[in-house]
């Protein structure tokens, strides 16, 4: 029996995009559907590593895979290219080289970072988001210790506005790198400053107080000062300014001031909260049944009313989902909605420790390191079985 061939168009490579394609790839027989994956790059890089390698502390190449390896070519046709338009009406997207048409959309070009509007950041700052920036990041920051040993004046300061999940994460990378730098251009630890600002009162605003106060303990045993419940004024060429008048000295500001949804999506009427695109619970955009948005680029909301942070982890979790929705439209069965399992929330505290909760149960300090490892390892599981992990197990 012929059957119509339906096109789905898959686009960003990230955790929700890749894991769709992944997924679809397995379960749609191929005589059903044609999987077309568009990313601007044409590696996928681990978001949640960013941080490691800003501050260095892993290798650039550590935190990427060609995405050509990841997906089963003879069922996914990777495009790399830019996505700049969406034709709804006509099911149109426009890429930078490319046009498509598609049966079933499918978002996962994850967020933007949320700058508040504060004058300045976007030309001054660098941004932990994504692998190009962290990059710059790293370069820029090993220029700065090269710049300083050539040129000692002052003092180093490298100042980090945002004390969330990703803000704590690089702070403690880069508490472990700098030894290794100040050997490196011979600069000595005194004159290195890591400034933390938030404008909470408190830092890691409304996360569990098991890991605020594990964050709180080992900031304190790092050299670095931290300046609560003031915020960022604006950012000039080397030098953040504060509300409350402090000037603060820096060639290297680091915001880590969270995220908001992709400009892309901003323009087709759909309802959003901070640029992300509210969702009903078949990860569908109410009133558009082919059209999914997942990850970052979308926000969904537990059984209280309340937005889920975006996490890889429910980006993967939407991925899968979004694969098995698209499957029983194709095989005309009725789908079951979206239920999120959330397993708890990791965050690394440097190369040895790390805090969080698995299932509700408090873990830190090298246990919680590990935890943070095992996560990870089920990922490239998930991703490419176990000869990704065997890859990944090498490489440490
Ligand atoms: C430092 C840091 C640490 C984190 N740690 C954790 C953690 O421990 N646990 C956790 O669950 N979450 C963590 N997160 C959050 C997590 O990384 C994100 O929620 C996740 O990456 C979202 O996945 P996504 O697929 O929606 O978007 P992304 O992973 O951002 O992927 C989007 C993809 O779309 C592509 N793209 C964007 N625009 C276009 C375009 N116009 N055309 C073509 N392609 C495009 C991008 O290149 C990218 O490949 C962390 C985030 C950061 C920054």
């Amino acid at each position: 029996m012929e059957f119509e061939k339906k096109k789905v168009v898959i686009l960003g490579g990230g955790y929700a995009g890749l894991m769709t394609a992944v997924t679809l790839q397995k379960k749609v027989h191929p005589s059903r559907i044609e999987i077309v994956l568009v990313n601007k790059n044409d590696y996928h890089y681990f978001t949640t590593k960013v941080h490691e390698m800003g501050a260095g502390t892993v290798t650039p190449e550590a935190i990427k895979l060609p995405i050509r390896e990841l997906i089963d070519p003879d069922r996914v046709t990777f495009i790399q290219d830019e996505v700049t338009g969406i034709d709804l009406e006509r099911r149109e997207i426009t890429c930078q080289h490319h046009t498509l048409h598609y049966d079933f959309i499918v978002f996962g070009i994850g967020g933007t970072p949320k700058t508040f509007s504060i004058p300045g950041l976007d030309e001054h700052a660098f941004f932990l988001f994504d692998w190009e920036g962290s990059y710059r990041l790293r370069e820029h920051i090993e220029d700065q210790f090269l710049e300083y040993s050539q040129q000692p004046l002052g003092q180093l300061n490298i100042v980090i506005g945002g004390t969330g999940f990703t803000g704590m994460e690089f702070i403690h990378e880069l508490n472990d790198r700098i030894p290794i730098f100040c050997k490196l251009y011979g600069v000595n630890r005194e004159e290195v400053h890591i400034i933390v600002i938030e404008s909470n009162q408190h830092i890691l605003q409304g996360y569990p107080e098991a890991i605020v106060m594990d964050a709180v303990n080992s900031l304190k045993k790092m050299d670095c000062e931290y300046i609560c419940g003031t915020p960022v004024e604006r950012v000039e060429k080397a030098v953040v300014i504060l509300q409350d008048g402090t000037k603060i000295e820096t060639k290297t500001f680091i915001w880590a001031g969270g995220i908001k949804g992709h400009p892309l999506l901003a323009e087709h009427g759909f309802d959003l909260l901070d640029g992300r695109v509210k969702l009903n619970e078949y990860c569908e955009v109410p009133g558009y049944p082919d059209v999914y948005v997942l990850g970052d680029a979308s926000v969904s909301f537990n059984e209280r009313g309340e937005p889920y942070p975006p996490t890889a982890q429910i980006a993967i979790q939407q991925g899968q989902y979004c694969a098995y929705n698209i499957g029983m439209k194709i095989y005309g069965q009725p789908a079951k909605p979206f239920h999120y399992i959330y397993r708890g929330m990791v965050m690394s505290l440097g190369n040895r420790n790390a805090s969080g909760l698995v299932y509700d149960h408090h873990v830190n300090g090298r246990f919680g390191s590990f935890m943070k490892w095992v996560i990870e390892m089920r990922y490239y599981f998930m991703l490419g079985g176990l000869s990704l992990v065997r890859k990944e197990w090498k490489q440490r």
